[in-house]
């Protein structure tokens, strides 16, 4: 049909791998992969990704716009390649732990969006009662904590209140996996060692087996966010093996960074659980590598730099929380390269997976039925990280400065190039 958009590029990524094909595209949906030769628009050698799903995303609209909002997190989303986000329920005003409260994230959001946008529930010790509609109204999952989140009004479950949770609705959870008993107190500090002693490796290890016993014993689906530690992974595949439904994300500040390269002081990269050393990044690589963590989504969490308090450059008064969200495909990209991977590794980590685990049928694939949600990337261009080029609100990041490899071309959403229009859609999850 003449009104079909079809793009042809040299390295579509398919579930073959990658491969010259042409994606033909028909009232949003991909329709057809088709051979190199079908007429199109023609990408050369720019590679033909799946649009990133990222699922791991704090908007903090509304109630802390002022820290990021829809449009500035939804914009700096399509301009890296990202055409889904899923909401974190806190750092909003109200948090979205009611029925009422995703009312007001929907209407916050409503006509602002240049991406699509999903949102997760909370799940927090007086709204235990709430999870049942919140789930049927929409929402794809619910989080929680087993630590001090870092706001007052989205405080952690106990124990008791995390196998309760599971036990009150047959959804998705997913879990901020510090255990606080391991936590220590930290004094004002400009010195990153001090701050990740005081957040070791055995707070995540205690909180990741918590987490694996609940879900045993409620037969519940979890998912562990953020995983910093790679000590924590024979325990998760141990936990599969015995059958407990269980996934796990890891970061691009956890695969980029290391503990030894972070200046003192510098609190662009603090978050929690913290960038730990190279040994442990780059077995972090290696359980990617082995399937074992299953995704890779940005946890982008920024704050006004006021808060990140660069002047005094104190770990303990920081707030805790990366800005990425544009950034994460060329991070990703050229740290999985520099170790043998291809664009086809990436697309499973930062498309596919996020979108199964989250629950979006739609998306993640480049495939017929499939969204035609759709970036062109060049993997060999060089990209030279300056704060003038993130739509984020705030461009403070450790990423600034950094050289990196991949320039993200066009991102198309549902077949419509992403260009200042907000066309995005608020997604519910689809019941079943
Ligand atoms: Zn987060």
């Amino acid at each position: 049909m003449s009104d079909d958009l079809v793009l042809r590029s040299r390295r579509v990524v398919t579930d073959a791998g990658e491969v010259p094909a042409a994606v033909r595209v028909r009232e949003g949906h991909i329709v057809a992969v088709e051979g190199y030769d079908t007429p199109g628009e023609d990408l050369g050698d720019l590679a033909l990704l799946p649009g990133l799903v990222d699922s791991h995303v704090h908007v903090n609209e509304p109630g802390r716009t002022e820290w990021e909002g829809f449009a500035t997190a939804t914009r700096s989303a399509a301009a890296g390649g990202v055409t889904t986000i899923v909401d974190m329920p806190l750092n909003s005003l109200p948090p979205t732990v009611s029925v009422g409260a995703l009312a007001a994230k929907r209407a916050a959001a409503a006509g602002r969006c240049h991406v699509d946008v999903g949102f997760w529930g909370g799940a927090v010790p007086d709204h235990l009662g709430d999870l049942p509609a919140l789930y049927d109204a929409g929402v794809f999952g619910f989080k929680c904590f087993l630590v001090d989140s870092g706001v007052p009004e989205f405080p952690p479950l106990d124990a008791a209140g995390l196998e309760a949770a599971l036990r009150a609705v047959p959804a998705l959870f997913v879990v901020h996996a510090e255990d606080a008993g391991a936590i220590r107190p930290l004094p004002a500090t400009r010195s990153y060692a001090r701050f990740v002693a005081s957040r070791p490796a055995e707070a995540e290890h205690r909180a990741v087996e918590q987490v694996v016993a609940a879900a045993r014993r409620a037969g519940a689906r979890v998912h562990v966010l953020h995983l910093s530690s790679a000590g924590a992974l024979d325990l998760l595949e141990r936990a599969r093996r015995d059958g407990v439904r269980v996934t796990v994300e890891t970061c691009p500040h956890y695969l980029a960074f290391a503990a030894e390269d972070v200046p003192d002081g510098a609190t662009q990269f603090k978050c929690c659980p913290p960038i730990r050393d190279r040994a442990n990044r780059e077995a972090l690589w290696q359980g990617l590598a082995r399937g074992t963590i299953d995704a890779v989504v940005s946890d982008h969490s920024p704050c006004p730099p006021a808060l990140k308090r660069a002047g005094s450059g104190d770990f303990a008064a920081a707030w805790g929380g990366i800005s990425s969200l544009q950034l994460g495909l060329p991070v990703v990209w050229t740290h999985a390269r520099a170790r043998g991977h291809g664009l086809a590794d990436v697309a499973r980590w930062m498309s596919q997976r996020p979108a199964e685990i989250a629950g979006l049928p739609g998306k993640g694939r480049i495939a017929v039925g499939y969204d035609a949600d759709l970036v062109a990337f060049a993997p060999d261009e060089p990209l030279a990280v300056e704060p003038a080029m993130l739509r984020h609100r705030h461009k403070l990041t450790p990423y600034a400065g950094a050289s990196l490899t991949g320039v993200v071309h066009t991102t198309w959403l549902r077949g419509t190039p992403v260009d200042g229009q907000p066309r995005g859609r608020l997604l519910t999850r689809e019941a079943g």
